[in-house]
């Protein structure tokens, strides 16, 4: 794939004019006031009639599950048409897309995957037309990078059910979650290496005894994605909440959470060509339009040259993207080092273009009426979510190694 279909274009631009229309007017209201961003994304779903088709992958998939067919490695003509949004949303407001691709990516994606049937209508559907807003709870304050290994939420046995104790931080949609997709490690009781016990993944419904949702942090950026802390003190949970209904479900535990990072990360890239594109573009206009010493400053070269850079970055970020959307249109898996370097190197050319946006606007770069300065604190943490960038590396690195 070399460049944008007539038909992805018209999706473009049908989506620029909602966020033109509906995002930018309450974009104060959504980065600065706290409002949550689950409605302004519902209307996004009701204008593209993306429910409705969130209904049909929903059928589409159950009805694989259901024929034992879920396993295989499927091509997707669709993937650009859920990439475009993702662009589009980022180049206004990134935190969006994180809300919006935890609830239905992370947090559907999981329950669709590794659930019986039964537990895909009982959550699946309400979280992938957004009905319901879900959260994919595994970093906890002491296990980041180290998520699976140093894991501390443990689930006991107890009779035919278990008992959560633990907490996770850092948890997207945390605060407002309906649907909570959590890791926790199962503690048998034995004296075996907590590091290597197995790792398993339950569902949980917000107001339940024990479980508590703590207020949106204060971040640096994303503020229209509300982030917090899930707290769990002897919860129960039935097996009907054990996604798979089985403590070794195919593809379950770390291998759900691995298969989860692959996906993240190729999202990443997207997120980062919004945020490239946008400060490209802003930055072009007000080269043009602001003049010093008598002449536009992009009459210099110094600035010429940011620009430049930008472009370069901008290139190469689409063209891992639109090699993520070829893979995925052939079927062809993407592998962890290409997943895993395809996020290290957007994220850091999004951040790099947006401090240099914020440079060559000087001090109007320094403040939020221009732009630049939202996007350059929104594009810092995907060097830190979804795998950092060192762990970006550790990752290409392992791949590379043991091939
Ligand atoms: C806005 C936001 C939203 C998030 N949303 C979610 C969510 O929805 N669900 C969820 O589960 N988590 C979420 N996270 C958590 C996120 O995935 C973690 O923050 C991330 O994995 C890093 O973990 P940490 O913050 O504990 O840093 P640490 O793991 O403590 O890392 C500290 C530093 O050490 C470095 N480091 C660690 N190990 C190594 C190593 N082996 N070699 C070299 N350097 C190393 C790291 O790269 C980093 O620089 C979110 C985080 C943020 C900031």
């Amino acid at each position: 794939m070399l460049k944008w279909s007539d038909e992805n274009i018209a999706v473009q631009e049908a989506v620029r004019r909602f966020v033109d229309e509906e995002i930018r007017p309450v974009l104060d209201d959504l980065e600065h006031e706290g409002v949550p961003p689950y409605e302004v994304l519902r209307k996004m779903y009701s204008t593209f009639g993306m429910d409705e088709m969130a209904r049909e992958t929903f059928k589409r998939q159950l009805d694989r599950k259901r024929s034992g067919e879920e396993g295989t490695q499927r091509a997707s003509s669709n993937a650009a048409m859920t990439l475009i949004p993702i662009i589009e949303l980022c180049r206004v407001s990134p935190g969006l897309v994180t809300s919006l691709g935890v609830s239905t990516g992370l947090a559907a994606g999981t329950i669709m995957k590794l659930g019986t049937p039964e537990q895909m209508e009982r959550w699946g559907l309400d979280l992938m037309t957004l009905e319901k807003v879900g959260a994919w709870a595994i970093t906890e304050p002491d296990s980041g990078s180290d998520a699976l290994g140093g894991m501390r939420t443990s689930a006991v046995r107890d009779g035919d059910e278990y008992v959560l104790n633990g907490s996770k931080t850092w948890i997207t949609n945390g605060p407002y979650a309906d649907t909570i997709v959590l890791y926790a490690k199962l503690d048998d009781g034995s004296d075996s290496d907590p590091r290597t016990r197995k790792v398993l993944t339950f569902v949980l419904d917000t107001g339940m005894e024990g479980l508590t949702q703590s207020k949106p942090m204060r971040k640096m950026g994303q503020k229209s994605s509300p982030t917090g802390e899930v707290f769990l003190a002897d919860v129960r949970v039935g097996k009907d909440r054990l996604l798979g209904g089985s403590e070794e479900p195919k593809g379950g535990g770390r291998q759900s959470a691995k298969d989860n990072f692959v996906t993240e990360r190729a999202g990443v890239a997207a997120m980062a060509l919004g945020v490239i594109e946008e400060c490209q573009k802003l930055s072009i206009d007000y080269a043009k339009q602001r003049h010093l010493w008598g002449k536009p400053i992009s009459d210099y070269q110094l600035i010429q040259l940011k620009l430049a850079n930008m472009e370069v970055a901008r290139l190469n970020v689409q063209n891992l993207v639109f090699r993520h959307l070829e893979a995925a249109s052939t079927g062809e898996p993407t592998t962890m080092a290409e997943a895993s370097a395809m996020k290290l190197y957007s994220a850091r050319a999004a951040v790099e273009v947006a401090n240099e946006a914020i440079q060559l606007f000087g001090g109007n770069g320094y403040v939020s009426e221009y732009r630049v300065e939202q996007l350059a604190r929104d594009a810092r943490v995907l060097q830190i979510y979804a795998g950092t960038d060192e762990m970006q590396i550790v990752a290409i690195a392992k791949d590379l190694l043991n091939r």
